[in-house]
């Protein structure tokens, strides 16, 4: 599995990518391959990782059921560049994820959140730009959309992080 995702860091990184962010990772030693892979076929880049977690309020599990602290574990020992969520959970569900991930890690944290909760109707794109400035207020330092997030979502969340968040 490392080979494979150092095959891909190497031909993107000759493309020209600015860095690396592996998505969706839900079991350790794929989140392992993954970070030594990228660093054997793009030495020179920032590799960021990001969890898929179901929702929670507390002890979050990715939905493989491994528990957040055992992939952080991972990606600190592997020396991510920066480590976030993404998919599964929308702004508001993802918000006490991002809270956990923001105390328990010492580089930048990012969230990817759903515009659609799973088998829910999506949000207004009003609220998924409250959510998202929510997100920003937590500590997160980039945010952005997964699944099913369209321009007007990006929009709406880049206008309402613009009039400032606390
Ligand atoms: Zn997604």
């Amino acid at each position: 599995m490392e080979d494979s995702f150092a095959e891909q860091a190497a031909l993107l990184s000759e493309g020209g990518v600015d860095f690396i962010h592996v998505e969706t990772m839900v079991h350790p030693k794929e989140m392992r391959a993954a970070l030594r892979g990228v660093r054997m076929g793009a030495p020179g880049l920032a590799v960021a990782v990001s969890v898929t977690c179901r929702a929670a309020t507390d002890s979050f599990k990715t939905t493989m059921g491994f528990p957040l602290d055992a992939m952080l574990a991972v990606a600190k020992e592997e020396g991510a560049s920066g480590v976030g969520a993404n998919c599964m959970l929308t702004p508001a569900a993802m918000a006490p994820l991002i809270a956990k991930i923001v105390a328990k890690v010492d580089v930048p944290v990012f969230a990817k959140p759903t515009v659609a909760p799973d088998g829910g109707a999506p949000l207004y794109p009003d609220e998924f730009g409250e959510g998202v400035a929510e997100l920003f207020a937590l500590g997160a330092r980039a945010v952005g959309g997964c699944c099913g997030t369209a321009a007007r979502d990006i929009d709406c969340a880049v206008r309402r992080v613009a009039r400032g968040y606390a």
